[in-house]
């Protein structure tokens, strides 16, 4: 205990669950790498009112959840709430548009932070994995997006997670369906802030969980019975191309997403062992983003894959995903000279991409071999001042517990291919 504790809404990763995070993370970059998406990081932290405008105003990520601040010299700024308008604020400032290349795909992992009520799966600093492919309209690139968020949840071993899939139409269409769900959500018995959310933003009003708006919006127009040719031809070719890859997905007409940005194809990926926080990841098309930034007219796709809530996911299936092995090898000096004559071991070692550490701090043999055990060593190498002056070290293999003196000069050869 220190004086201090994490902040709210916040939590470590320690070791060992820390490298289950890790490979996570791995896991959803994998097959973004494998498709042409190059490596994207962006500061964490950005002009506020890129988040504003890119996010939307009417958005409770920005009216309630962002971390706004203003700096010593004035700047405002806030800390990302997510990573889209980030990463099309980075790829429009580096031109990465015009080195005619479209789409541009990119990929990312960091940090972002809402100021929420923190819950299991919810918090307020987490971790996300994300996709973005700016700068094309084509279905096939909503349709990649979703295989390969398919293709990293399977290769980690998740079973019980759904596609949801929806579309929002475009600027053609959405605003004839906005206004006739304004219409029906005028006539409705809500409350005052709601009435006000289906004023600014009447597509959020649907997403709301409480149970009595819920009941009072079974008759709500639907945005499918609205949609524009272009869009239904766009849709239809998604979903096509999404069952032919053999990826399920359920067509769940009232998906809305928090953010303003969304046109067309949106998609949630849901867990089922994850109770109320059950969304793992989602993302859609944003059509008009760029353009809402200050930027050229470039329709992009993208998604973000939340790690914490996938780690969460593996637990709630009993995944228990095969780790490496943190140390193969563990040295324990007894005595002055030992130390000098194993460290030197343990550096070539290590030079040799074995995994290898050592009992630091002078210990005695009984300690230190307890230290070796809780390592997961494969074999441990004890020498004294006996051994040395013989010219060995012992060699004990931690499984067995089969020990026999090894020359000092062999037994980096020796445990280099006991290891393989
Ligand atoms: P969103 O940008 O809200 O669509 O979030 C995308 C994914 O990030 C979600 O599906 C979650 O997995 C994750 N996520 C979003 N907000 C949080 C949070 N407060 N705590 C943990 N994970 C989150």
């Amino acid at each position: 205990m220190s004086t201090f504790n994490a902040p709210k809404g916040t939590y470590d990763l320690l070791p060992p669950d820390s490298a289950t995070f890790l490979a996570v993370r791995e896991a959803i970059a994998r097959p973004l790498r494998n498709s042409g998406y190059g490596y994207i990081e962006t500061p964490g932290f950005e002009n506020v009112e890129l988040f504003a405008r890119g996010v939307g105003e009417s958005t409770d990520i920005v009216t309630k959840e962002m971390y706004a601040f203003e700096t010593k010299g004035g700047d405002r700024l806030a800390l990302r709430p997510e990573g889209t308008a980030s990463v099309l604020r980075a790829a429009l400032e580096a031109n990465l548009h015009k080195a005619g290349n479209l789409p541009v795909k990119l990929w990312y992992s960091g940090s972002y932070y809402r100021y929420e009520r923190p819950q299991k799966g919810r918090y307020r600093h987490f971790s996300q994995v994300g996709a973005e492919a700016i700068g094309a309209e084509d279905p096939a690139l909503d349709a990649e997006l979703i295989i390969l968020a398919d293709q990293a949840y399977r290769s980690l071993g998740l079973r019980d997670f759904r596609i949801l899939l929806n579309s929002l139409g475009d600027k053609e269409c959405r605003p004839v369906y906005r206004a006739a769900l304004q219409d029906f959500l005028r006539g409705l018995d809500l409350d005052e802030e709601t009435l006000r959310r289906a004023e600014i933003n009447p597509l959020r009003v649907l997403d709301d969980k409480r149970p009595d708006v819920q009941k009072q919006l079974t008759d709500a127009p639907i945005l499918r019975d609205y949609l524009c040719d272009a869009c239904k031809t766009y849709h239809e070719e998604v979903r096509e191309l999404i069952g032919a890859a053999g990826v399920v997905f359920e067509d769940d007409a009232r998906l809305v997403r928090g953010l303003d940005y969304y046109t067309r194809t949106t998609f949630e990926f849901v867990h089922d062992g994850l109770g109320a926080q059950s969304a793992v990841g989602g993302g859609g098309r944003y059509d008009g983003l760029s353009e809402m930034i200050g930027g050229p007219a470039l329709p992009s796709v993208g998604w973000a894959l939340g790690v914490d809530r996938t780690v969460l996911a593996l637990r709630a299936e009993g995944v228990e995903l095969p780790l490496p092995t943190v140390t193969s090898v563990y040295a324990v000096p007894l005595g002055e000279e030992a130390r000098r004559v194993l460290f030197a071991k343990v550096t070539e070692l290590r030079k040799l991409g074995i995994a290898t550490d050592f009992a630091y701090g002078g210990k005695g043999l009984k300690g230190a071999m307890k230290n070796a055990n809780r390592s997961g060593a494969r074999y441990a190498i004890v020498a004294g001042e006996r051994d040395l002056a013989e010219g060995v070290v012992q060699l004990k293999d931690m499984e067995s517990g089969d020990q026999a003196p090894v020359g000092l000069n062999e037994i980096v050869a020796e445990l280099e291919t006991r290891l393989g």
